[in-house]
C-alpha cells in the first residue's frame, strides 16, 4: 500500500488557480481520464483533471516535458485507451503523478512550457478510460446484502456464504459507458406476482445502484493466483459507478443463475480514475467484529487488517424533469461512505484470482451497491422505498419509488479528513430516456 510522500503534503497549492479552491481537483488528486476537444476530431488521449483544466499528457511529453520513467508512462498515456498505462503497475504511475506534481505546484518555474499543454474541461468531451475486457460486480455492503434480502427472507436475509466469500457475479463489459450517457428504460419479461403468467414490456421497476469502480492494473498469467499481499498493486485507482438495475425483469430472471437483462443494458461510470496513491490519506483499518467469522488466510494480511478500507463520502442526488422545468437543483436521495464495506478492494482481487482466473489491464470491478447502517445511507430505491411499498416523498411534491422517464440519477463521491486535501472523484450521472418503439 501506499505511504504518504510529498504528493500529498496538505500545503501544496498549484499555479492553476481553479485547483486551489473548491474543486474535486487540487494538486493532491491528479486523477487519469481519456479526453479531447469537444466536437473535433483530434484522437482522444490520456489527461489529468487539475482544477478546471485537463493536462495534455501526450503534448506535454511532445514538448519533452517528461524526464525518465515519467516519460515513459507518458507515453503509455498518451494513446485513446488507458490500457497499457495501467499495465505498467505503481511505479511508473508514481513517477508520473510526481513529476505533474512537481511541475504544476505554485513553486514550478516551468509554467510557460506547460500552459500551452493545458485544455479547459468545459471545452472537452471525455472517452472512456479503458477499454474494459471483463466486468465483475461485487456484493461487498453486508448493509445493502442484508437490506435486500429482508425484502425477500425476512427471518432469514443473509445467504450463508455472505461472511466468508467476496461473492459477486460476471457482468457485461459492452455496455459498461461513459457518465452523461442516456439510455432507453429497458424492455423485458416481468412476472406481475407470483403465480401470474409473465407478461413483456417496459421495465416499471427502474432503479440505480451507487457504487465504486475498481479498475484494474497490471494482470496476472492464467493460472496465477494473486496474493492478498499483492493484491493492491493490480489495482489502478476508482471511478464512480452506477450499475442501473430493471428490478423486475431482475427478480423475474435471477435464479438460478444470477443477474442478466436486468442488469446488462447499461451501467455508467464517471470518466476521471483517481489513483490508489492519491487515496493513501484516506485509508482506514479493515476489522471484524469479534462474534463475527474472521476472514480465511488467503484473505488475510497485516497490511489489510491495518488499512484495507478506504473512508469515501457516496451522494445520490435525482433531478426530475419537474425540477429541472422549475430550475430547482438536484435533491439527495443517501449520503454513504465506503468504509462500511464488509470486503476491501485486496480481497475482491485476491478471492476473484484464487482459482487461477486472469484478469487483464483496464478490467472493471463495480463493488456492489454500497450502503450503509443507516437510514438515509442506502445506495438503491430498492432499500430507500422498501421495494416501492414507501415512497420518497421530494421537496416539490413529487413522489418516486423507481426512476421515471426524464429523470436525472447524479452520484458524487469525495475523500476528506484531517491533514489532508479534500480529493473528488467528479461525478457519475445519466437519463432515463422512454422506452423505445
Ligand atoms: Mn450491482
Amino acid at each position: 500500500m501506499h505511504t504518504l510522500n510529498e504528493t500529498h503534503d496538505p500545503k501544496l497549492t498549484s499555479w492553476i488557480s481553479s485547483a486551489n479552491g473548491e474543486t474535486d481537483f487540487p494538486i493532491q488528486n491528479l486523477p487519469f481520464g481519456i479526453f479531447r476537444r469537444a466536437g473535433s476530431e483530434e484522437s482522444f488521449r490520456g489527461g489529468v483533471a487539475i482544477g478546471d483544466k485537463v493536462v495534455d499528457l501526450a503534448a506535454a511529453h511532445a514538448a519533452g516535458l517528461f524526464e525518465g520513467s515519467a516519460a515513459e508512462a507518458a507515453a503509455a498515456a498518451s494513446g485513446s485507451t488507458l490500457n497499457d498505462f495501467m499495465q505498467m503497475g505503481s511505479a511508473a504511475w508514481s513517477a508520473l503523478r510526481l513529476a505533474l506534481s512537481r511541475a504544476l505546484r505554485t513553486e514550478a518555474t516551468g509554467q510557460m512550457d506547460w500552459s500551452p499543454c493545458l485544455v479547459d474541461m468545459a471545452d472537452v468531451e471525455m472517452g472512456m478510460p479503458a477499454t474494459v475486457g471483463d466486468y465483475t460486480d461485487f456484493y461487498t455492503s453486508i448493509h445493502h446484502a442484508t437490506n435486500i434480502g429482508k425484502l425477500f427472507r425476512p427471518d432469514n436475509p443473509l445467504l450463508p456464504n455472505y461472511k466468508w466469500i467476496p461473492i459477486g457475479y460476471h457482468g457485461r463489459a459492452s455496455s459498461v459507458v461513459l457518465s452523461g450517457f442516456d439510455f432507453h428504460r429497458p424492455v423485458g419479461q416481468q412476472r406481475p406476482a407470483p403465480g401470474e403468467a409473465p407478461g413483456f414490456g417496459p421495465s416499471k421497476r427502474m432503479d440505480y445502484e451507487m457504487e465504486l469502480g475498481v479498475f484494474v492494473g497490471p494482470g496476472n498469467a492464467l493460472g496465477d493466483a494473486i496474493s492478498i499481499e499483492d493484491a493492491e498493486k493490480h489495482i489502478f485507482g476508482l471511478c464512480i459507478l452506477n450499475d442501473w438495475s430493471a428490478r423486475d425483469l431482475q427478480a423475474w430472471e435471477y435464479q438460478p443463475l444470477g443477474p442478466f437483462l436486468g442488469k446488462n443494458f447499461a451501467t455508467s461510470i464517471s470518466p476521471w480514475i483517481v489513483t490508489m496513491e492519491a487515496l493513501a490519506p484516506f485509508r482506514a483499518a479493515f476489522t471484524r467484529d469479534a462474534d463475527e467469522p474472521q476472514t480465511l488466510p488467503y484473505l488475510t494480511s497485516e497490511a489489510n487488517s491495518a488499512q484495507g478500507a478506504l473512508e469515501m463520502k457516496l451522494e445520490v442526488l435525482l433531478e426530475t424533469s419537474a425540477m429541472r422545468e422549475a430550475g430547482t437543483a438536484p435533491e439527495r436521495l443517501s449520503l454513504g461512505d465506503y468504509k462500511h464495506a464488509y470486503w476491501t478492494m485486496a480481497q475482491m482481487v485476491t478471492h476473484h484470482t484464487v482459482n487461477g482466473c486472469n484478469l487483464r489491464a483496464g478490467d472493471l470491478f463495480g463493488t456492489g451497491t454500497l450502503s450503509g447502517p443507516e437510514a438515509g445511507m442506502e445506495g438503491a430505491l430498492i432499500e430507500i422505498t422498501k421495494s416501492g411499498k414507501e415512497p420518497v416523498i421530494l421537496a416539490n411534491g413529487e413522489t418516486r419509488t423507481f426512476l421515471e422517464d426524464g429523470d436525472v440519477l447524479i452520484m458524487r463521491a469525495w475523500c476528506e479528513g484531517p491533514g489532508a486535501v479534500r480529493i473528488g472523484l467528479g461525478e457519475c450521472r445519466g437519463q432515463v430516456l422512454p422506452a423505445k418503439g
